[in-house]
């Protein structure tokens, strides 16, 4: 059991000629086992007297076996951390090209905003008159977010950029339904979508009618227009990505909007991709109804493995009214929270989490927009999107960029350039990891054959931007110049190599099960 998740190396042919060391460890990379295999439950690293005179007050529920944790020195237990910290690839240590994630480095001054004590030590159930600085925060961050995006209202509780899509679509229902539109239930997605857009919509209760893309990469306005007249008193609305997953503005977006409009519908944006547009472009003057914002991506703070999420949801004058509590409003003494569905709030469609959302975040969200100012976000979303064609337009002769023209903040590339090589985007992806990086999105946009998504952010350096071009266009030349297998070997300098992801997605070893378990199932 305890091995089948995990698996070794598999034996080929380049990987027999590789040196392998007998301990397992890679450079100066230590080989780390999980800490059920090194620990011990009797072992410690701390030594107490046995508690005296202690009286169970568990009437007879006691546990009567071992609790079964491993037991570890405290320098073993050092040692297994710091091994597992070092196999982690992170925006600390180098480019992290993922597309659609925005992983721009997170500025240490939120870091020192977030920690402070009268906003890290907050509880959410304390009396407001003690919080009206945590509150505070709370309000100039929805000033910011309603004046970058020009909407009337914005809903700062989901706790996600899929929650937040989860607030606006439900806002929209609550509307529908108050307006006694029950019949209106298909929501219009652009084939070109994230996959949570379909997801939020089946989750409340629409059903997902998909729009083809043209062959630029945007909404194909013909067949949109063709689902329109055919019947339109069944829409609920579309949801759109913009810029798209593709990395490109929605040229239309006017038009989709008033399209929307007339049908009837509300006009929900994937607004993901806002650091493509901070400063340049406001969604309330696109005919936007609800977009969410994820503030772990546009305005940085820690995430991918590292932090939670914040995905507050802007809504227009048609949606306000339904938004979710509990929110903040100013007052003559000060701030106040509403917290109850009733009174101003008797339309919002209810609460989203138990409590107010992810603090630290909003903390760290309204410092870097505080330090950036409104002339350094405008600088950020500019250097995102030159970044990123810096990167296209250095590739594009090595490799093929899916589409014509500029991108905006993200590259996207096909496996046009792989074609006879028998190398294929996965192989690519991993031999970037022998080049010590971490791999661009993959395979998504699902409507690009092969498709490598490159996002660079504003924060890489050209330096460091040069780099991965170089190792990009080496990578390219490689594969052309005939050398699959080496391509499919790769990663040979990872601790892991390639893992049946497959076995891994379908069955997998969720729970670690000690060996003499294994033994006992097996008779
Ligand atoms: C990241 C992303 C989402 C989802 O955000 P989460 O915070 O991961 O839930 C949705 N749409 C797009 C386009 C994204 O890039």
């Amino acid at each position: 059991m305890k091995t089948e998740g995990r698996q070794t190396r598999p034996v080929t042919a380049a990987n027999e000629s590789m040196p392998q060391s007998f301990s397992g460890n890679i450079g100066l990379s230590q080989k780390e086992d999980l800490i059920f295999e090194i620990g011990t439950p009797r072992r410690t690293g701390v030594d107490l007297p046995e508690p005296k005179g202690t009286q169970s007050r568990l009437g007879g529920m006691e546990r009567q076996g071992e609790i079964g944790l491993p037991g570890l020195t405290e320098p073993q237990t050092l040692r297994h951390y710091v091994r597992l910290s070092q196999k982690n690839y992170a925006i600390d240590l180098g480019v992290y090209p993922l597309g659609s994630c925005t992983m721009k480095h997170n500025p240490r001054l939120n870091e020192k905003v977030a920690r402070m004590p009268g906003f890290a030590d907050v509880h959410p159930l304390q009396p407001v008159q003690t919080v009206q600085g945590a509150l505070e925060v709370m309000s100039e961050l929805s000033d910011w977010l309603i004046t970058m995006t020009n909407m009337p209202a914005v809903a700062l509780t989901p706790k996600a950029g899929a929650h937040g899509e989860l607030c606006g679509m439900m806002a929209i229902r609550a509307r529908l339904d108050a307006d006694g539109q029950t019949a209106r239930r298909r929501v219009l997605v652009p084939e070109s979508a994230h996959g949570t857009n379909p997801a939020t919509a089946v989750q409340c209760g629409f059903t997902v009618d998909e729009i083809p893309a043209n062959a630029k990469g945007r909404v194909d306005m013909d067949a949109l227009r063709a689902k329109l007249s055919e019947r339109s008193d069944d829409i609920a609305g579309i949801m759109l990505t913009n810029p798209n997953t593709c990395g490109l503005f929605e040229n239309d977006i006017i038009e989709i909007a008033d399209l929307i409009h007339k049908a009837g519908g509300y006009f929900y944006c994937d607004g993901a991709n806002f650091n493509a547009l901070v400063g340049r472009v406001r969604p309330g003057d696109l005919g936007v109804d609800a977009m969410h914002i994820n503030l772990h991506k546009t305005f940085s703070t820690p995430h991918g493995g590292g932090g939670p999420g914040s995905g507050p949801t802007v809504l227009s004058d048609a949606l306000k009214d339904f938004a979710p509590v509990p929110f903040v409003v100013k007052t003559q003494d000060g701030f106040d929270l509403i917290e109850n569905a009733d009174g101003e709030a008797a339309q919002s469609f209810g609460r989203m989490c138990v409590f107010h959302g992810n603090m630290g975040m909003y903390t760290r969200a309204l410092s870097y927009m505080m330090s950036h100012g409104a002339d350094g976000l405008k600088q950020a979303t500019e250097d995102a999107v030159l970044n990123a064609n810096y990167v296209q337009a250095s590739l594009s002769d090595v490799m093929t960029p899916a589409f014509d023209g500029y991108c905006m903040h993200e590259a996207l590339f096909d496996d046009r350039f792989l074609k006879d090589t028998g190398v294929e985007t996965l192989d690519f992806a991993k031999a970037m990891i022998d080049e010590g990086y971490h791999p661009m999105t993959m395979y998504f946009p699902l409507v690009v054959h092969g498709a490598m998504l490159i996002e660079p952010t504003e924060s890489e350096s050209k330096g460091e931007l040069d780099r991965f071009i170089g190792s990009m266009r080496s990578l390219a030349e490689r594969a052309k110049s005939g050398d699959a297998e080496s391509f499919k070997a790769a990663p040979v300098h990872a601790p892991m190599r390639r893992l049946d992801e497959t076995q891994a997605a379908r069955k997998p070893v969720l729970r670690w099960t000690p060996p003499e378990d294994t033994a006992q199932a097996a008779e």
